[in-house]
């Protein structure tokens, strides 16, 4: 038998790694969940989705498949860019549309994937209260379930689902509530026809972006397209019904495209919470008395980097307080 690491002494205590549980399986909370890991700590994702990715989302039906959250992603930093070069390598992402625009490969979920791979993560575990004891920190689920106990706990929803979960939980992490998002109504169109470019940036009310997702590698082929419609039109028009939106920008998407489409499909999905337009301008947040952090997008901007970068600043800020399993 071949034993690694330091050999054990009878009556030395073994003790159990560091846990950390993770409310969010979005980028941010992916990035610190491997962050947390690699430094040998125990962690447990959870999330309320029906698959982990958050915003960086693809819905299918039947052979149908559409990026209608995030589109790409870039770097402007080396950590993400050095994330991005390593998934690049391993067929994780590939440009796509130019000007060091990235996707994931077969759809956006792929990175959060990769950087979860090997960890437990839950999906579709709505947490609706967290809650501190002796023994630390357990988690209430909306089906009656509790998780834990853990060291610590990272929150990594939208900021005011942080804040709702925090005021749900009598507690308080501070400036959350300053941090604002732009909602965006985002179509779903799959239309017989020739394709058309990878991607137009028109951003004149309704429509602000028109994806082809089948131009992004590694996609099926055909016509379909994600139109997201601009932050403006979608705040006036966000509690309006699905048909409404439908048609406000097939018909936007035609005047752009210079088209007139036909679809075979056609979806609306509402994004409450799509980018960040006043972020905190923090890496993240941590309450080391408490044990209790938080991380996203809404820390550092609204783009999926910031989110990676605020996740693996909150593992930095959890293995401070903690310390690493060496
Ligand atoms: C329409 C749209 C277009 C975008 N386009 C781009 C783009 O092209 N490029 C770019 O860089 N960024 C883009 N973004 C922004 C980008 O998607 C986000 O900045 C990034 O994905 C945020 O990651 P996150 O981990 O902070 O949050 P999220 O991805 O939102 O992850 C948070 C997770 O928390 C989960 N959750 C929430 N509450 C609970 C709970 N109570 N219990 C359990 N789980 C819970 C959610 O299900 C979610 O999965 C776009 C966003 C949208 C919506």
């Amino acid at each position: 038998m071949r034993l690694c690491g330091p050999l054990l002494k009878q009556g030395d205590a073994v003790s159990e790694p560091r846990s950390v549980a993770i409310l969010g399986a979005g980028m941010a909370g992916a990035a610190a969940a491997r962050g947390l890991a690699e430094a040998g700590l125990s962690v447990a994702v959870f999330d309320k989705g029906r698959a982990v990715g958050g915003r960086m989302a693809t819905r299918r039906c039947g052979s149908l498949q559409f990026d209608h959250g995030a589109q790409f992603m870039r770097a402007h930093g080396p950590a993400f860019a050095a994330r991005l070069a390593e998934w690049g390598q391993r067929g994780i992402v590939a440009p796509w549309a130019g000007a060091a625009r990235w996707v994931g490969i077969p759809d956006m979920t792929a990175p959060v994937r990769a950087l979860l791979a090997g960890l437990p993560a839950a999906s579709g575990v709505t947490i609706t209260r967290v809650r501190r004891t002796g023994a630390g920190w357990h988690l209430d689920t909306a089906t009656g379930t509790t998780h834990g106990p853990f060291d610590a706990v990272a929150l990594t929803c939208p900021a005011p689902q942080v804040k709702a979960l925090l005021d749900a939980s009598g507690f308080a992490l501070p400036t959350v509530e300053a941090a604002t998002y732009a909602p965006c109504w985002s179509l779903m169109v799959a239309a017989p026809g020739a394709a058309s470019e990878a991607l137009i940036e028109p951003r004149e009310d309704p429509v602000g972006l028109i994806a082809l997702d089948a131009s992004k590698p590694g996609r099926p082929g055909g016509l379909r397209l994600t139109i997201h419609a601009t932050a403006a039109w979608s705040r006036v028009h966000l509690e309006e019904p699905h048909e409404t939106i439908v048609a406000a920008l097939l018909a936007g998407a035609e005047r752009d495209l210079g088209i007139v489409l036909h679809p075979t499909h056609a979806e609306a999905h509402r994004w409450r919470y799509a980018q960040v337009d006043h972020p905190l301008g923090v890496p993240s947040l941590y309450d080391p008395a408490l044990r209790l952090g938080a991380a996203g997008d809404w820390c550092l901007g609204g783009r999926i980097e910031a989110a990676y970068d605020s996740g693996a600043a909150l593992a930095g800020s959890i293995l401070a307080d903690l310390g690493t399993a060496a």
